[in-house]
């Protein structure tokens, strides 16, 4: 089964974002076939698309984050990644249920990244694109789904940047105090 934030996932393959260094977790093809979970790393050619296609879909996530439209030719870089992905058309029992069958003997970019591009599509052309946020830790720049039930979350992870958030306003407090 696909997680629907599986593309932010992704996306964040690469955070810290907002600080001058980020930390890159994909930094070789061997990086991506472990995230992907397959035996084989892809060709360095294919691996520069998949790393263009993350930041793709990190621009078109984080413009909603933000509330702002989506770069138009991000929208169409997804498109045409989509329409050149091996199509969803056959589905097979797994161990929890079902799962898409696809195709990856090909090695390129698009069916490895498959999962990911449909969650893309699905997620901006679904009922949840409200609540996709982004870490309101400025350096942090985490993408994550809000699925709690007031919508108001607004950290990657209390203890991550919400902890220190509220720890620096502590400081604050209590040096007012002093
Ligand atoms: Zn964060």
């Amino acid at each position: 089964m696909t997680r629907p934030d599986l593309c932010l996932d992704f996306a964040n393959t690469r955070y810290w974002r907002g600080q001058a260094t980020p930390t890159e977790t994909l930094n070789a093809p061997t990086d991506l076939a472990a995230w992907l979970k397959i035996p084989k790393a892809p060709a360095a050619k294919e691996f520069a698309i998949a790393i263009d296609l993350r930041e793709t879909l990190y621009r078109l996530f984080d413009a909603q984050a933000q509330g702002k439209p989506a770069p138009a030719r991000d929208l169409e870089a997804l498109s045409q990644a989509l329409g050149s992905a091996p199509a969803r058309t056959t589905l097979k029992r797994v161990r929890d249920g079902y799962d898409w069958d696809i195709d990856v003997r090909s090695g390129t970019a698009l069916a490895l990244l498959a999962p990911v591009l449909w969650s893309a599509g699905d997620l901006l052309a679904g009922p949840r694109l409200d609540r996709v946020r982004r870490c309101a830790n400025p350096e942090c720049g985490w993408l994550f789904l809000d699925d709690s039930r007031a919508g108001k979350r607004r950290w990657c992870s209390m203890s991550a940047c919400g902890n220190r958030a509220k720890a620096r306003r502590h400081y604050h407090k209590t040096k007012e105090e002093a």
